[in-house]
């Protein structure tokens, strides 16, 4: 099969990409860098069922020959990373809701099946846990840049949902929550990968807040397994699923697993949001994803534990 793949430079996308190649398909892949990395594709560039466009989802002549080409779409180019979204708002919003409508538009004028990837940010700051795919979602002011990340995603699973009503164009979405794995960098926010990275180099630890708010972190490797699985179930279609683990950790325990997993001399800080983020940052205390849904669709349980996406990490920082 021909699958275009969006975004498939980045973190996750370059695992997908690895693993539908493994399973004998013909992967193209459209990535802009602006947050995905050659370095995560070029050792499948010599691939004959690899092809690389360096371009961007706005860019809609090239995406549209792309969709044109291929059999189904998985979308995941987005801009993502709580510090990216606050450092760069427009584009970011720009990316993800006209570089989706872009994908969908054309994704139904060919009539090619899309799987959107979406987030567990759609659910903002709502205590409710864990998180049920039909909840409310509670978001703060449009003041806090933290929240137009939520909305736009949200505008994608409104728009991805429009098209599969009006259009019967094939859909499925799936709200990722924190995915990490080799390949994540920690320039953008992301927690592990700056963890990882400081104590390998025994810098600082910078524990946000009081440490004591909580994440499920679910390796990269059994969150692309499950995306493959709902693409090609026919009944999931229209439906959003979370994706991810229910074994959660506080940052606070996290930086200290790190610390001892690496033989650390790094000081565990404690900062102000405000210091790290912007004034008036709002952060989630827990996250937290019900997977009874998604477990009724596939045969999805995740085959890691912490422990050893983090050995993984590790490994791969020390490399
Ligand atoms: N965090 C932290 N120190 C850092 C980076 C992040 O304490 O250097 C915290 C952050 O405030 C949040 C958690 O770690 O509570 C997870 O952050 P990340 O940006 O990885 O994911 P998200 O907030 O989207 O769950």
């Amino acid at each position: 099969m021909k699958i275009l793949i969006t975004g498939g430079a980045g973190f996750i996308g370059s695992h997908l990409v690895e693993k539908l190649l493994e399973e004998g398909n013909e992967i193209s892949v459209i990535d802009n860098l602006s947050t995905g990395k050659y370095s995560n594709i070029i050792h499948l560039i010599k691939d004959p069922n690899f092809k690389y466009t360096l371009d961007s989802i706005l860019n809609r002549e090239i995406l549209k020959k792309l969709i044109k080409e291929c059999n189904q779409v998985y979308h995941m180019a987005a801009a993502v990373g709580v510090k990216y979204i606050i450092d760069n708002p427009l584009l970011s919003l720009r990316t993800n809701i006209v570089g989706t409508e872009n994908v969908l538009e054309f994704a139904n004028k060919y009539k090619k099946k899309v799987l959107l990837a979406s987030t567990s940010e759609i659910y903002g700051k709502s205590n409710k846990m864990p998180f049920e795919e039909e909840d409310d979602r509670l978001l703060g002011s449009t003041h806090i840049t933290r929240w137009s990340y939520s909305a736009s995603k949200a505008i994608d699973e409104f728009l991805a949902l429009a098209y599969y009503r009006e259009k019967k164009l094939p859909i499925v979405i799936v709200r990722c929550f924190n995915t990490v794995g080799p390949r994540q960098i920690g320039q953008y926010g992301m927690v592990i990968p700056k963890f990882v990275r400081n104590a390998l180099l025994n810098h600082p630890i910078t524990v946000y807040g009081d440490g004591k708010q909580s994440r499920c972190f679910c390796d990269v490797d059994d969150v692309t397994d499950g995306m493959i699985k709902l693409m090609n179930c026919k009944k999931a279609e229209g439906g959003i699923f979370n994706i991810g683990t229910d074994k959660d950790i506080t940052i606070e325990e996290l930086a200290q697993k790190i610390k001892k997993m690496t033989n650390s001399r790094s000081k565990i800080e404690y900062i102000k949001y405000e210091d790290a983020y912007e004034e008036g940052f709002e952060d989630m205390r827990s996250r937290k994803p019900d997977l009874s849904k998604i477990k009724k669709f596939i045969e999805y349980k995740p085959k890691y534990d912490l422990d050893q996406v983090l050995e993984k990490i590790i490994n791969y920082f020390e490399k």
